[in-house]
């Protein structure tokens, strides 16, 4: 089987034309092709008046050594990888050892379980939070009644962060193993969307994300696995042996059971503050780490796709539009738009009361009248929040609680208009062409009551230049709320090349939480990586792992 990369065809092709394209760009006759299948399919929208779709294309050719020879040196033809999954180690049948522990039903969470499952390995996943279909009654709480559910909400419960989301599911990780393909592959078998597996920016929205995380657990139940919900890891137990290594021994949890467990991998999302000041407490290897903070800002989707794809809006093939900008402002800061949702809502995402903090969700058809994305501001722990390993925590903390002021005390998010924020003043009446998607609500403020000067002057900066890279992003009448301040983890919960803890073994920290993944599919990948480490050191410790850590 032969890859061909970077085919581009116009956007109203037929399947002829792309069926006579490849044999032109092969210089094959139609009857040397024994089989092709799209891979991947993206758009090519730099020229607005001729935007060309691209796809990868996997084809099987009576004589292929023949065209790769005739195609040396084209980096575009090339044999096609093998991306078959294959596990490093399986127990035996009937298997009774020692029951891997995992900490999080997130994105990480779920798939290290579903890999330690089809492994023979009968993980034990405790999560904090509801079942999916509970947990969505209590964030809808928050959303239209203003009642946050402290453990059950859009970053705590089955599912993870990730579950009320727009499900993008693309990652710019290096993945040589092509286990982002493990992970949509296992999505599709749990109810996703096939196109997932060829679209280059696929996004699930969130009905189908809760239905795939249920199918998810059966299948992870039925391999042995089991679950405890509502059930928080409240302490670890660490021993130290005599030679001084720590060892990971037992868990306490909420329901006051100890759990012995000495391979614990440790999934629990950004916003596990508690576990993460317990894991210090114990001394375990916390550090803080860079993250980014900053706003929601929204626009009619409308304008976004005549920005980025002029006459062509509305193209069946191309759907709502999405965006990216950047900028690096004088004082030497990235501003930079954040998991931009097209056609979605801003929603209340925070995890403690008395707080107020911004993400972004859409479902599939990506219908609703708004863009938004998150519009932030990179900070690091040298410069912006020194102080020890926590210390992000508390800034953000700072600033989330700041918000629940400005909004008015009773979860609206505080919010003001682009023209307002650039001339200086706050913002109040009315709102004017754009309507705020947020619930339960958005109160007119100015945003530099809840945020670092830095920020605003940053986002001051960058608005006019993204104004001139996508027409309309800073008319005068859009809106921000704030504040978005969990874009990735805090923290750091530094691992070694073997995938544990630097100075605990038998605690494996994996996923955003702990600092190694930045997204549905990062986090996923993440899990698979360290459920095999844990897979490896029970079934044969003998064998180290020879793959580094990647980073998100
Ligand atoms: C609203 C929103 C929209 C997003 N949209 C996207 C998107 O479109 N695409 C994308 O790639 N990413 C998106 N993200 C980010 C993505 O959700 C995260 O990167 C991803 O979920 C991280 O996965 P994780 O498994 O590492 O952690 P999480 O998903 O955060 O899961 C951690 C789990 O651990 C549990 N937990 C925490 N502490 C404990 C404890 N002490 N005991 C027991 N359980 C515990 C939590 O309840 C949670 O279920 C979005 C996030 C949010 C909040």
């Amino acid at each position: 089987m032969l890859r061909l990369t970077d085919l581009k065809l116009p956007l109203d092709h037929t399947p002829e034309e792309l069926d006579a394209a490849l044999c032109a760009r092969l210089g094959v006759t139609p009857a040397e092709v024994v089989r092709q299948a799209v891979v991947r399919r993206g758009n090519d929208a730099r020229a607005k008046a001729a935007i060309r779709l691209v796809y990868t294309v996997d084809v099987a050719l009576a004589d292929e050594a023949a065209v790769l020879a005739r195609h040396a040196g084209d980096k575009d033809v090339r044999p096609a990888p093998d991306t078959t999954y294959r596990p490093p180690v399986i127990a035996p049948p009937g298997w009774d050892g020692p029951r891997p522990v995992v900490i999080g039903a997130g994105p990480c969470g779920l798939m290290a379980a579903l890999i330690l499952a089809q492994m023979g390995l009968k993980p034990i996943i405790i999560e904090r939070g509801k079942a999916v279909r509970e947990r969505t009654r209590d964030t809808w709480g928050l959303w239209r009644r203003s009642v946050l559910t402290p453990e059950s909400n859009v970053q705590f419960g089955e599912g993870g962060a990730g579950t009320f989301s727009d499900g993008k599911l693309y990652s710019r990780i290096k993945d040589p193993r092509h286990l982002g393909r493990k992970v949509l592959t296992e999505f599709v078998k749990a109810g996703a969307p096939d196109e997932i597996l060829t679209e280059a920016h696929p996004h699930i929205g969130t009905f189908r994300l809760v239905t795939m995380v249920m199918s998810i657990r059966d299948t992870i139940t039925a391999l042995g696995g089991e679950y405890r919900f509502e059930t928080r890891v409240d302490d670890v137990e660490i021993a130290t042996a005599a030679d001084g290594t720590r060892h990971l021994t037992a868990l306490h949890l909420s329901d006051g059971s100890r759990l012995p467990a000495h391979n614990v991998i440790l999934a629990v999302g950004h916003s596990a503050r508690d576990t993460f000041a317990v894991l210090h407490a114990r001394g375990v290897h916390v550090e803080a780490k860079p993250f980014a903070i900053g706003v929601r800002i929204e626009h009619p989707q409308s304008w976004i796709d005549r920005a980025r794809y002029g006459n062509h809006a509305g193209h069946p093939l191309l759907g709502p539009a999405a965006y990216a900008a950047t900028h690096r402002t004088t004082s030497g800061r990235s501003v930079y738009s954040f998991c931009m949702c097209p056609g979605g809502k801003v929603v209340a995402a925070t995890s403690e009361p008395g707080r107020v903090v911004t993400n972004g969700m859409s479902q599939y058809s990506r219908a609703e009248f708004n863009a938004n994305s998150g519009l932030v501001v990179d900070i690091d722990p040298a410069r912006d929040y020194p102080g020890g390993p926590l210390a992000g925590v508390e800034f953000q903390r700072k600033w989330e609680s700041a918000a629940f002021v400005a909004g008015g005390g009773d979860y609206r998010a505080p919010g003001q208009k682009v023209g307002d924020l650039l001339a200086g003043r706050a913002s109040s009446g009315d709102f004017g062409l754009v309507k705020p998607s947020y619930q339960p609500g958005v109160q007119l403020t100015s945003l530099d009551r809840c945020l670092p000067d830095f920020v605003t002057a940053a986002i001051r900066e960058a608005l006019p230049v993204f104004g001139r890279q996508i027409p309309g992003y800073d008319h005068p009448d859009v809106i921000m709320t704030g504040v978005e301040t969990r874009t990735s983890s805090p923290v750091r919960i530094r691992r070694g090349a073997d995938f544990t803890s630097v100075n605990t073994r038998g605690l494996y920290p994996a996923g955003e939480g702990a600092g190694y993944a930045g997204g549905i599919l990062s986090a996923a990948v993440d899990g698979i990586r360290v459920a095999e480490a844990v897979a490896q050191a029970i079934l044969a410790p003998a064998s180290a792992l020879p793959e580094r850590e990647i980073s998100a």
